[in-house]
């Protein structure tokens, strides 16, 4: 089935009685070629390049919920290219001419709205930092605009400009960046793998790698046991976990982070809105809610919700921002868990075991990567080689120390990043 406007209002006219549930829902095989450990963005999209640019669909995703319940149904949707390092600059940059094409690929509407992404700075020091970003960026091929107060001033009249602790004195405008609905991406991806012959089996958890003389021979799951060739594990949150079934310690802590939405408002935020210092970001979404967030709650936690402190911290940071946002009510509140390395960039990699392959570490900045990472991960395992872009997204970088990608410049603290 094509989606398009002339099948949109035929079925509006004869009651939407047409619609055809958007992927199979099928019995587990007992073998398959690929099997992939997680039904969220990136398992997703990992299976669907397999299929389409490597002919490789006797696959199956595992997901121990349902497809798309995990974090990439849970984040604020912000999707850029904005990364300063080598290694992290090219992947996302990869990642975002993805984006651009992906609603066409996929024949679905993921919303991707590229209406711009402004990080604030509020001094000489930090406007110096963020011309050198945009200088990285523009050099990686993507775009990147220096504002000063006044240019900011343009774009977000509503901001207090004169805060005594945080002035604005400018903002990185990336022209490109943006958000997307979410849980569209994971639909589409489903249906575009689904389609290809993918089997998509939810409700089914794995609960025990099987190995073999070094060799991945298959996974334990709740719905009995799977064999398979080749085996990739796509569980963010939970990859310390899974990884654990196949005896791996990774260099990974799982932490919660919390968004927010308000009220459905008039359109008043036209871009994304990023306050680094005060560690909160905002933007609206098309339903009108104000969608915003900070930083994560600082606690290892697998329980995918968040606590009354952060909350608060949140509030406050908004308020200083932006003090019109009081008027605004809270509609909800939730959590995801992260997957935080100790350098903050991701790992797609092999493991020790023959067929046994990782994509993981993606911190709180996964979204934007579903299309990059499912595509480079889906070539890591179709031919064993990294694929450019992500090629130094090693794993034994945390053992040698060699290829770190510390964005932030935070040290190897997990929650620092
Ligand atoms: C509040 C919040 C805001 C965020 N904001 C942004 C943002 O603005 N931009 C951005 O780029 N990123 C953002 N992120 C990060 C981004 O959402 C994640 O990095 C990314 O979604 C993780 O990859 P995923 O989609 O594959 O994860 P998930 O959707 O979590 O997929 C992993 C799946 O694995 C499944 N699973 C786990 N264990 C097993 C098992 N044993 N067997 C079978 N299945 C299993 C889970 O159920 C889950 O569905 C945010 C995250 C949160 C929580």
């Amino acid at each position: 089935m094509r989606f398009s406007g002339c099948r949109v209002l035929r079925e509006g006219l004869t009651g939407n009685t047409g619609w055809k549930p958007h992927w199979r829902d099928p019995e587990p095989k007992a073998e398959y070629d690929v099997v992939i450990i997680g039904g969220g963005g990136h398992g997703l999209s990992t299976a669907y390049y397999l299929a389409k640019n490597h002919g490789i669909t006797n696959v199956a995703v595992l997901e121990k919920g349902y497809l798309g319940g995990g974090n990439v149904g849970r984040n604020t949707t912000i999707v850029r290219a904005n990364y300063f390092l080598p290694g992290n600059s090219e992947f996302y940059s990869h990642s975002l001419k993805l984006w651009e094409g992906m609603e066409e690929d996929l024949n679905y509407n993921a919303m991707h709205s590229q209406r711009g992404l402004i990080n604030l700075f509020h001094s000489d020091g930090q406007r110096d930092a963020f011309a050198r970003r945009g200088n990285a960026m523009i050099n990686q091929g993507d775009d990147a605009v220096l504002l000063d107060r006044e240019g900011v001033r343009k774009y977000l009249p509503y901001l207090d400009f004169d805060n005594v602790r945080f002035p604005i004195y400018g903002g990185l405008l990336h022209p490109r960046g943006g958000t997307a609905r979410h849980d569209a991406v994971a639909w589409g991806y489903a249906r575009g793998a689904d389609q290809r012959g993918v089997d998509l089996i939810q409700q089914c958890e794995v609960t025990g790698i099987d190995i073999e003389n070094g060799r991945v021979r298959g996974v334990q799951t709740t719905r009995g046991p799977i064999r398979a060739k080749k085996v990739g594990i796509v569980v963010a949150g939970r990859s310390g976990q899974v990884a654990a079934m196949a005896g791996m310690r990774l260099p990974i802590e799982s932490h919660i982070l919390q968004a927010f939405v308000t009220e459905g408002l008039k359109p008043c935020i036209d871009h994304v809105v990023s306050f680094g210092m005060g560690h909160f970001y905002i933007s609206q979404s098309d339903k009108g809610g104000l969608v915003f967030g900070g930083d994560l709650d600082f606690y290892a936690s697998y329980a995918a919700r968040g606590n009354m402190p952060m909350m608060e911290h949140v509030m406050e940071a908004g308020m200083t921002l932006m003090p019109m946002i009081g008027k605004a009510k809270v509609l909800r509140s939730w959590g995801g868990i992260m997957d935080m390395t100790p350098d903050g960039s991701p790992i797609i990699d092999k493991t020790d075991t023959e067929g046994l392959f990782i994509d993981c570490g993606w911190c709180y900045g996964g979204f934007k990567a579903v299309p990059g990472s499912g595509y480079s991960f889906a070539h890591l395992m179709a031919t064993g080689n990294h694929h450019a872009p992500a090629a130094k997204f090693r794993l034994d970088r945390f053992r040698t120390g060699r290829g770190l990608m510390d964005e932030e410049g935070t040290g190897a603290q997990h929650n620092l990043h």
